[in-house]
């Protein structure tokens, strides 16, 4: 608690975009209400203000990627009272887990002029891999809606109703037609974690996997459906080698199928 008897709020950033601690800031009917219930003690993406811990709560967004991120993330652990990671770098390593499949020295040699001066890791790996995590909230960026029901549900100390269903109940919850029943269109809503409200269906696309593999997600079942679609070995790899590519049920299939 601070001073004034409020929570206190931190927000970290590791290997990002920003986009999932943007959609913090995206929530403009509820931003100043949040605001008003909680001290705001490091968010520097929004303000330079900082206090120092301990934290009610931290929101870490992120993967690990260097050395001393892997130390950081210690210390955030340390001053956190509760740790939620958001979004799929911090769930997954995010798109640059794609390093984990590669030799990142190969990659580092290519693009800077002087390798010597870049200290990284060989792989980009989650939050939860380095500390304990009490929930995780998935998606590329996360659903500011999935962010406001966990946030207030650690403020009130209850667990979050997030659901760990597929995509195609959310398909089914707004009463959208299957791409690919009706128009044999490549979806991975049968093995992705709902939370966007089947965004890509409702706008007749198929989902690309950008929250991540659903509890249990059977890849082995849906891939020959995939490869039926026209497929082929290497799309398969491809499809599931994006944001969500270290997910391990996501890299397993790449692996395998791929
Ligand atoms: S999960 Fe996606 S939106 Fe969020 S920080 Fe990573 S790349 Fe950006
Ligand atoms: S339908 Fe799939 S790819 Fe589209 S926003 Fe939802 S989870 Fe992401």
């Amino acid at each position: 608690m601070s001073e004034s008897g409020k929570p206190t709020l931190a927000v970290w950033k590791f290997a990002s975009c920003d986009g999932c601690q943007l959609s913090l800031l995206d929530l403009e009917d509820e931003l100043l209400a949040l605001a008003g219930a909680v001290q705001l003690a490091e968010f520097r993406e929004a303000t330079s203000g900082v206090v120092a811990g301990p934290y009610d709560l931290s929101l870490v967004e992120g993967s690990i990627t260097t050395p001393h991120d892997a130390e950081r993330i210690q210390d955030v652990r340390r001053a956190s009272r509760a740790l939620v990671t958001i979004g799929a770098c911090a769930t997954a390593g995010g798109i640059q887990a794609l390093r984990n499949f590669a030799d990142v020295r190969e990659f580092v040699t290519a693009v800077y002029a002087s390798p010597d001066y870049i200290s990284t890791l060989e792989t980009s790996t989650p939050i939860s891999a380095h500390v304990h995590v009490d929930f995780e909230l998935h998606g590329c960026p996360i659903d500011k809606r999935q962010l406001l029901e966990v946030v207030t549900a650690f403020l009130h100390g209850r667990r979050p109703g997030i659901p760990s269903t597929s995509v195609c109940t959310q398909c089914k919850a707004r009463g959208l037609v299957c791409v690919t029943v009706a128009h044999g269109t490549p979806c991975l809503g049968p093995v992705t974690h709902a939370g966007c409200g089947a965004l890509c269906p409702a706008y007749n696309r198929g989902c690309y996997g950008c929250f991540g593999p659903m509890e249990t997600p059977n890849t082995a079942a849906l891939v020959p459906r995939l490869r039926e679609l026209g497929l082929t070995e290497r799309d398969v790899g491809r499809v599931f080698q994006t944001f969500n590519a270290g997910a391990e049920p996501f890299r397993e299939a790449a692996v395998r199928d791929g």
